[in-house]
């Protein structure tokens, strides 16, 4: 964010916008004559970008990056972006590859509480330009130009294709952009990440969603200095919008749970687990239908598995558990601390249990790494956050629990929620206003580029968290010519192909110089979509008659 300014008046309550429009989003290019985006250096056209210099590439795939969002998005207003590519601070081995945010800060009403909207989201709500035209960007967006060049993060460059083929090395610019505008569209909290002070005293659009799993309380319910803890614990703030929530299962993967089905108390719930990088990877298979129980190393109310060992924790050390009985068949519970993790379950599985439960001593939960000593572990052992695990602990002691391990979201809590990224140290540009590292597969607003993710396809959770904080989506077809694809703009689970469609038709209408090769251009494009079964073939007879509706209208 360039540009805080926070208006002082507050705007009229909200009101949805009565016309429904995809949105025009525009690019005010600020670079000067010969650098960034107006860099003449030649470049040779790669992955679907017909740019043959450096600038124009980067041009291009900006524009494709407006039209994409464009297409996503329903407003009556013009959303405006100011875009640079030229030189960020930059060495060899460390540097900027891209800022971005709100251009200008709003205050609005929604008839029960003022929050702080970005530009763009203020102004399709309220269904007007609020900019001061000296000043019309919504969007302030920098990425480092000089990335690829000698001296700036030596070995990455940008990879400049509009097709989501990243080669190894590269980063996608594409992705980057999308990313970055799409922190200015709103996937940004205003609140200070070190302090939890809130900017000016009010919350804001995205703020609003922040749900803590600890204190179970929403950020807005919360003093400074319990949103400062919550943004620097790994896996305890998460997104409660109810879109993302139910996407969630559809954009990403699955992952293990605890799951037991017994007592009462307990049964049925999902707890997060941990795994271990020794002994049998756990499986439902390997838990299935056994009791959890609490070992009881002899050490009064430690229950740590090795305590009793004092400082003798040798590697081939043994101690026989007071209930060594109760453990053989069993799943062992045994709190985290004083020895390894593989030492804990090297024990448990001498005296007789068949996996091991381990209670972590802080929120959320970790993968476990092998000990250095310790080979020996073939059970497997999975982790549970302390708060689950002292639920599971009060619940177990009268009744022998059955357990199995089942399917949660890959990146959400037991709830479903998704997890937003909260590292211990916080990092004022990544903290808070990003999605946690943990989804799987990778998601466009996780903090760090990945090859896997191709936003020119697949947005994934970011048009739903667009729609919870209050924009529109396109609920329609992508359109060019006037003429309907039949593919959806955006659908369920952020799927972005309509809207792929309109881009890819600018970009072929941008970069052919007559209309038979603009036509070569989308039919190829066409084609490919078809062949790799990314759309269907009826899907592809509508973009096909749309391309002649397009020559049509080429008039040359
Ligand atoms: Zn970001």
């Amino acid at each position: 964010m360039n540009k805080s300014l926070l208006a002082l008046a507050t705007l009229a309550a909200l009101a949805a916008s009565t016309t429904a429009n995809a949105a025009d989003i525009n690019l005010i290019n600020l670079d000067p004559a010969g650098v960034g985006l107006n860099d003449t250096t030649p470049a040779a056209p790669v992955g679907g970008n017909p740019g043959t210099t450096r600038g124009e590439q980067a041009r291009v795939v900006y524009r494709f990056a407006m039209d994409m969002w464009g297409g996503v998005l329903e407003s009556s207003v013009d959303i405006n972006v100011y875009a640079s590519f030229a030189p960020l601070t930059c060495t060899s081995s460390s540097g900027t590859l891209a800022s971005a945010g709100a251009n200008e800060l709003w205050l609005l009403n929604d008839g029960v509480k003022t929050r702080i909207y970005g530009a763009p989201l203020a102004e399709s709500l309220v269904g007007e330009d609020l900019s001061d035209p000296s000043d019309p960007g919504d969007i302030s967006s920098r990425f480092n130009g000089d990335l690829g060049k000698p001296g700036c993060l030596d070995g990455l460059s940008w990879y400049f294709g509009v097709d989501g083929n990243t080669p190894a090395g590269q980063v996608n610019f594409l992705n980057t952009v999308m990313h970055e505008v799409g922190h200015g569209l709103g996937v940004q909290g205003f609140l200070n990440k070190s302090t939890g002070a809130l900017l000016a005293g009010y919350s804001d659009a995205y703020t609003q969603f922040a749900y803590d799993n600890v204190l179970g309380k929403g950020f807005e319910d919360m003093t400074n200095a319990e949103r400062a803890t919550a943004m620097k614990t790994p896996g305890r703030t998460v997104w409660v919008g109810s879109h993302v929530t139910q996407e969630a299962a559809l954009a990403l993967g699955k992952r293990l749970s605890l799951h037991p089905s017994a007592p009462v108390a307990i049964a049925g719930k999902d707890y997060e687990i941990g795994f271990a990088a020794f002994g049998t990877l756990a499986s439902p298979t390997s838990f299935t239908n056994h009791a959890m129980v609490l070992i009881d190393d002899g050490n009064g109310t430690a229950t740590d598995g090795c305590s009793a060992l004092g400082a003798s924790t040798g590697p081939n050390d043994t101690i026989a558990y007071v209930n060594a009985a109760a453990v053989a068949g069993k799943i062992a519970i045994i709190d985290r601390g004083t020895c390894s993790f593989e030492y804990k379950s090297k024990i448990a599985q001498d005296n007789g249990a068949i996996a091991v439960v381990i209670v972590n001593n802080a929120a959320g939960v970790i993968d476990m790494g092998v000990a250095a000593s310790r080979t020996t572990v073939s059970i497997p052992t999975v982790m549970v956050s302390q708060a689950d695990g002292a639920e599971i602990k009060a619940n177990i002691a009268s009744s022998a629990a059955g357990v199995v391990l089942s399917n949660l979201v890959a990146g959400a809590d037991g709830a479903g929620h998704v997890r937003l990224y909260s590292p211990s140290t916080v990092a004022a540009g990544s903290t808070f206003s990003h999605f946690d590292t943990t989804l799987n597969p990778d998601a466009l607003m996780e903090p760090f580029d990945s090859p896997t993710v191709e936003a020119n396809f697949d947005a994934d959770l970011t048009p739903a968290l667009f729609n919870d904080i209050g924009w529109n989506l396109n609920p329609g077809n992508g359109k060019f010519a006037n003429c309907d694809t039949g593919v959806d703009a955006v659908s369920a689970g952020g799927l972005v192909l309509g809207a792929n469609s309109q881009a890819y038709n600018d970009v072929c209408l941008e970069g052919a110089a007559n209309r038979s090769k603009y036509q070569a251009c989308m039919t190829s494009y066409k084609n490919d979509m078809v062949s790799s079964h990314i759309i269907t073939s009826t899907q592809g007879s509508k973009i096909a008659t749309c391309i002649k509706r397009q020559v049509d209208q080429y008039g040359h």
